[in-house]
């Protein structure tokens, strides 16, 4: 099928706001696909140049990408900026730059049209450049690649390239999609999608064996998992109203959530992103082969770092060791990191997540020889519970998390069997859009930093801040943010939504200023959170929930 239908569909995704409509669109497009075709498009269609699992990855930097755009189009950076302020989109800002060009108008009339399954070759290649040059084969590529597509077919690859959609069709509703398109119920699509991780895979499934193709698949070693998440509780006064008035609380802690796959004496870690980890946590990947009474399992923990009296240590130290690449031995001993264990999905053979929280973690406990399991108690008591939280933060940890006894494993689910608690307001993962240039000592550095929520179409600004950085780390985040830039506006530059950006702030005030309609008061970075992707930030109805929670509580304190 030509590449032209599918940014076609995109293209009228982008103007339907009714979900169902755009389900109806999407299902009908991939009922015309063949067999080779469904996981590419599909992946394509959510923004990935590969399924989610797949550990390639495309490493192409904003600075490639627009030295290809502007060397094809021979527009000047001044002119990108110019329509970027117009459109507010770096594809569509690619696009109007090709429809402008007359070069590439007269050599994209020579070219074959693009097939889906030729970008996805191009793309394969691209993640295969690596090592010295790669920088230049991958520019060549892209640039062999746009030059033969049409201005609108260039809006959708720089948008896959740079990974950013934002047509609004995310994986849920691509989940009812399959179900329509290959008449397969819901409920099987979206347990399917969470065992495999990636819906372009089952719909690959369902295309090749009809139903029967995905009712019986279970678990793969060494395939990571999306893993469940937690939503903010209000208070314990909801945890105990939403978990029937008992509940289980475990030490939240300030680490790194890894997962953990081990077959017979393999093992592989996982980040929360489901990237490879192992080669960053070797002492953790011996404890686990060592200490781990089973052939085979899944298993979740969260590690920290720990300082030589086994005090968690704040969590940028713990960073350090992920984006270490070489001296992984001397890093480990400057670094010590502990791993405490929470959760069981899979054990010999069996899957375990439809059965309730309690037992799997009597089964956790069962096989984890000395590997600590975090820190829990299960209350129905509230002053106990605030003692508990209280011990936590004491010791220094985050907070809590609460769980219900009696809940399955919901991976890649976030819900109220879940909560995360703490004991101030709770921080906010926010992602940097913009930033100015600071004053004074601070006027080279990009030091002011426009922070957004996620929304449903792209990211909206809740608030701004020069505060809670260092100056080596403003320095680091400047070269950064350049790397990324997509336009300027006076002191202002625009940047791609990728960095995560953990917040504290002191209230949530309703604000005409931005169109969110709130800005925080008092914002201040407490971390770079390179561990979350920019899809994982909150949300603006999180945002909204606290806000609206504060209201609660002040009316609390004045009756
Ligand atoms: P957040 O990243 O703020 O959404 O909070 C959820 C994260 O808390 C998880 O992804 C884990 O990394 C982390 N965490 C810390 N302690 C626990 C625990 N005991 N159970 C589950 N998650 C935990």
């Amino acid at each position: 099928m030509d590449f032209r239908l599918l940014v076609d569909l995109c293209e009228s995704l982008e103007k339907i706001t009714r979900r169902n409509l755009m389900v109806e669109v999407v299902a009908e497009f991939l009922k015309g696909l063949s067999e080779d075709e469904v996981e590419p498009a599909i992946s394509m269609i959510l923004g990935r140049a590969f399924p989610k699992y797949d550990q390639r990855t495309l490493d192409v930097s904003w600075t490639t990408l627009n030295n290809v755009i502007r060397h094809l189009t021979r527009a000047e950076w001044r002119s990108f900026h110019a329509v970027f302020r117009e459109t507010g989109d770096v594809g569509e800002t690619a696009q109007t730059l090709f429809k402008n060009s007359v070069a590439h108008r007269q050599s994209a009339l020579l070219e074959r049209p693009l097939t889906i399954l030729e970008v996805r070759r191009i793309f394969e290649h691209i993640a295969e450049s690596k090592g010295q040059g790669s920088r230049e084969r991958k520019e060549r590529l892209i640039e062999s690649l746009l030059s033969r597509a049409t201005p609108l077919e260039v809006k959708y690859l720089v948008k896959i390239l740079i990974g950013e959609m934002r047509t609004g069709f995310q994986e849920g509703l691509m989940e009812a999609a399959v179900s329509e398109a290959f008449s397969i119920s819901l409920k099987d699509v979206q347990r399917a999608s969470m065992l495999t991780g990636d819906i372009a895979e089952v719909a690959y499934l369902c295309k090749k064996h009809g139903g029967v193709g995905i009712l019986n698949l279970g678990f793969k070693i060494f395939r990571p998992i999306k893993p469940m998440l937690a939503q903010m509780a209000k208070g314990f006064e909801e945890v105990f109203k939403e978990h029937g008035g008992k509940t289980a609380l475990e030490y939240k802690l300030d680490g790194a959530r890894i997962q953990i796959h081990m077959s017979r004496g393999d093992v592989r870690i996982f980040s929360r992103r489901l990237t490879d980890v192992t080669k960053s946590l070797p002492e953790v990947a011996s404890l686990v082969r060592n200490e781990i009474r089973a052939r085979e399992a899944i298993l979740e923990g969260e590690v920290i770092a720990v300082s030589g009296d086994g005090k968690p240590m704040p969590f940028q130290h713990l960073m350090r060791r992920f984006k270490r690449v070489y001296e992984i031995d001397k890093i480990a001993k400057s670094v010590p990191v502990k791993l405490y264990l929470f959760d069981a999905l899979y054990i010999d053979g069996e899957s375990l997540i439809n059965l309730p929280y309690d037992e799997r973690r009597r089964k956790l406990r069962e096989i984890v020889g000395d590997i600590p399991l975090t820190e829990q108690i299960v209350t129905s008591d509230l002053s106990e519970a605030k003692s508990f939280l209280k011990r936590a933060v004491d010791e220094g940890h985050e907070g809590l998390m609460a769980k219900r006894p009696s809940s399955p494993y919901f991976p890649g689910a976030r819900g109220k069997h879940w909560f995360k608690i703490k004991d101030v307001l709770p921080p906010l993962d926010l992602v940097i859009v913009a930033a100015e240039y600071g004053y004074g000592r601070r006027h080279n550095w990009l030091s002011d930093y426009y922070l957004a929520a996620k929304g449903s179409k792209g990211f909206t600004i809740v608030g701004k801040t020069f505060k809670g950085l260092t100056d080596d780390e403003i320095a680091d985040l400047t070269k950064r943010l350049k790397e990324i830039a997509v336009g300027e506006e006076g002191n202002r530059v625009i940047v791609l939504p990728k960095i995560v950006v953990e917040v504290a702030y002191n209230e949530i005030q309703e604000s005409p200023k931005y169109e969110s309609g709130m800005a925080l008061r008092f914002a201040r970075i407490t971390r770079i959170r390179d561990d979350k992707m920019p899809d994982e930030a909150d949300t603006i109805e999180t945002v909204r929930t606290i806000y609206e929670g504060q209201f609660r509580r002040k009316a609390r304190v004045s009756v």
